[in-house]
């Protein structure tokens, strides 16, 4: 009885200490842990998202890369730290897809975190080196086909998109290419800037100004629908891959274990950036939008995550494509 009472006691303080732990949050600096190079599309959403939560928050929320093995080596971090709100995490489709891309994970995709929001989707277009001899995709198709493992593809690394999509492309075609892994696509595009990679499959929020500017070649999108801001590139289906279709969805998380008022406060904050009209605008120019407002919750974002894990797990295992 008196173990019991202790035990209530205990429990009781501690309860009260992360109570006043959540009602003055934040006291300091938040860190955005981003699991890809600086400069890319990942990278892109979270300074957006993050400059704007700042402002709602009055604390300062600075963004953190931390790239390599396709986002996860970003989110084993992010599992690992402190669940007291000043570490977050924003990371993409590829928390459904690592689980079943790799053979071990040293976090949980669902239970190592707390979902606090969905953030946009974003389309990915298929694009090229400036002087690729492709003039359209019925081409890059026909190129490809013919030079097999002398194409050289950028993505970055086995769980990003860029290689969900490049793994999907491949299997579409039935054509193993030769892939060239980055820590994130920022700097993967700097080398197809530089005509160092063929070609890669890249989002719209990294590829739209390079394709405005005719720095790289754009053949489609991978969305059902073309994208308003680059309304000449073709939907793989009009392209010629029927059925073809890929949307990277974002989400934002926290550590397990994350107070529950705080989840709440950073959904809260989350909802504002996504109503930002300097957001708003931003992200339309970069072809995407913010989700709705009822999909910037912790409900929604769980069972999303949960979905696409079921969705991807069996379509990656008939591909055969494996990572230790
Ligand atoms: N989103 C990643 C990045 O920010 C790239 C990818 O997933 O392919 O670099």
């Amino acid at each position: 009885m008196k173990i019991k009472l202790l035990h209530s006691a205990v429990f009781l303080a501690l309860m009260g200490g992360a109570l006043a732990h959540a009602q003055n949050y934040p006291t300091k600096t938040i860190t955005m842990v981003v699991p890809f190079a600086a400069g890319g599309p990942t990278d892109t959403v979270a300074r957006l998202v993050a400059q704007s939560m700042s402002t709602t928050l009055k604390q300062t929320v600075i963004v953190e890369n931390v790239g390599g093995a396709g986002g996860t080596i970003g989110a084993a971090r992010v599992a690992k730290s402190a669940p007291d709100g000043y570490t977050i995490f924003l990371h993409h489709i590829g928390q459904s897809t690592a689980p079943g891309l790799y053979r071990k994970l040293s976090y949980n995709a669902i239970d190592s975190f707390e979902p606090i929001g969905l953030v946009t989707d974003v389309p990915m277009t298929i694009v090229a080196r400036k002087d690729f001899p492709a003039k359209d995709f019925k081409e890059l198709l026909a190129y490809v086909k013919a030079n097999k493992a002398k194409v050289t593809y950028a993505n970055a690394g086995v769980g990003s998109a860029s290689h969900l999509c490049g793994m999907l492309f491949m299997t579409a075609i039935a054509t193993d290419l030769t892939t060239v892994p980055y820590k994130g696509t920022g700097p993967a595009m700097n080398d197809l800037l530089g005509g160092q990679v063929d070609f890669m499959c890249d989002q719209t929020t990294n590829t739209t100004s390079q394709i405005k500017g005719g720095k790289i070649k754009a053949y489609a999108v991978t969305t059902k629908t073309r994208v308003p801001t680059l309304p000449d590139l073709p939907t793989m289906n009009e392209a010629g891959l029927p059925g073809f279709e890929v949307a990277v969805w974002h989400g934002l998380y926290a550590p397990k274990g994350t107070p529950a008022p705080i989840v709440t406060q950073l959904s809260g904050a989350l909802k504002v950036a996504l109503k930002d009209p300097a957001v708003k605008q931003r992200f339309a120019d970069l072809g995407t939008e913010p989700v709705a407002e009822a999909r910037a919750t912790p409900e929604a974002l769980r069972a999303h995550l949960k979905s696409e894990i079921e969705r991807w797990t069996p379509i990656i295992q008939k591909a055969g494509v494996y990572a230790d």
